[in-house]
């Protein structure tokens, strides 16, 4: 994973740009294929010539190939096209309740995928993850390495995760384990993270023309991924975009995960929605899940409704706040809240409007992910996307 280094920064700038310009022509071929070098460069303005070193780089790697055009009199056109099915990836996704390990391709389509409860116990975890990964690396060839997200802090150079609130876990040498068990190049990172690469790497196209976004994963928690200048921001020891545990306010309908009740995700994360639909529909089972109760919401229940839009009145607040500190280009709302969120978007764009007030910086466009129920696992197959496409050295 690439990671600005501020000591570093005159050496990194250059390879820093050199990446992002693939990263922009990759996703150009991606989008727009079959598409020529001309045409690449007219579009993102990049030189013609870098266009060319860099498509040759990915067809080196073999990324993409060329195809012959329809001649329109003269010379047919030498196009580009990705070779998708080439090379393959896999995705772990460590939830708090469910894990999924998936193969995919090149631009995410996954192609097997299996599923299975988490346990608490991370030795138990790990044999389950192990395992399925050994037999999805016997039935698809060309895997190219492997991504994991965790709900939780990872060390960004040594990918060891540090600490899992809600299992507890703590210092897995997670990435080296699982590497030795498979003998494959593992990229381990929090979930927020990753999920902010999916939509770097696999999102709409408005969202992969922004070079700096905060994307917040409303989860059991909250986590927030911020990309800056095309990458993710990990700050030191991969400690950034803990704004879950910003001070919101008092009195919250749940504590955080770390025990306070004053807390933006004591405020807004699915627990604390849960419980404010607990408060208003005393009489509803215990046991209704976060997707259960949106469902309700979108069937006209009151309660549900209400719960809903107290949480969309927080995320606005939450948001404002980092609106008015990093100034992104978009922020870019992930979890299964995304699919409530016609519902919400109204109340949550008026809080953000009503609290940017006193702030000289203009508000930030809020877009719902549109990665839908594979955010996550879409941004652990990301991790290995972007790790490949990270290393300067050809292939
Ligand atoms: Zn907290």
């Amino acid at each position: 994973m690439r990671r600005i280094n501020l000591k570093k920064a005159n050496v990194a700038r250059a390879d820093t740009i050199r990446y992002i310009n693939r990263q922009i022509v990759l996703n150009y071929v991606r989008e727009k294929e079959p598409i020529s070098r001309a045409e690449i460069s007219q579009e993102t303005e990049l030189q013609r010539s870098t266009v060319s070193l860099i498509v040759d780089e990915l067809k080196q790697r073999g990324l993409i190939y060329e195809i012959e055009g329809e001649s329109t009199g003269g010379r047919p056109p030498t196009l580009l096209r990705l070779r998708a099915a080439g090379w393959m990836a896999i995705g772990v996704d460590i939830g708090t309740a469910q894990t999924t390990v998936a193969v995919a391709d090149l631009v995410g389509r996954v192609v097997d995928r299996e599923k299975f409860p988490t346990d608490t116990d991370v030795r138990a975890t790990f044999r389950r993850v192990t395992s399925s990964v050994q037999r999805f690396i016997k039935i698809h060839r060309n895997i190219e390495g492997i991504g994991v997200c965790v709900p939780g802090l990872v060390d960004p150079e040594t990918h060891v995760a540090l600490f899992v609130p809600h299992f507890k876990w703590r210092n897995w040498p997670l990435a080296s384990e699982l590497r030795k068990a498979t003998d494959l190049p593992v990229t381990v990172d929090n979930d927020a993270n990753a999920a902010a690469l999916a939509e770097l790497w696999l999102g709409r196209p408005e969202i992969r023309d922004v070079r700096d976004f905060i994307l917040v994963l409303v989860e059991e928690g909250l986590g927030t991924g911020i990309i800056f200048d095309g990458q993710v921001y990990q700050g030191v020891a991969g400690a950034a975009g803990e704004f879950g545990h910003m001070t919101i306010g008092k009195g919250a309908p749940v504590a955080c995960a770390a025990g306070s009740e004053e807390c933006w995700e004591a405020f807004a994360s699915e627990r604390a929605t849960l419980a404010r639909y607990r408060q208003r529909a005393p009489q509803v089972e215990s046991e209704i899940t976060f997707l259960q109760r949106i469902d309700k919401a979108v069937a006209h229940d009151e309660a549900a409704n209400d719960a809903l839009l107290e949480t969309a009145y927080y995320l606005g607040l939450g948001i404002a706040n980092l609106t008015k500190g990093l100034s992104p280009e978009a922020v870019i709302l992930a979890g299964d809240i995304a699919r409530a969120w016609p519902l919400i978007a109204g109340e949550l764009r008026s809080t953000l409007a009503a609290n940017t007030i006193c702030s000289v910086v203009p508000l930030a466009p809020v877009f719902a992910s549109t990665l839908g129920d594979d955010t996550r696992l879409l941004g652990a197959l990301s991790l290995v996307l972007a790790r490949k496409f990270a290393s300067v050295v050809p292939a």
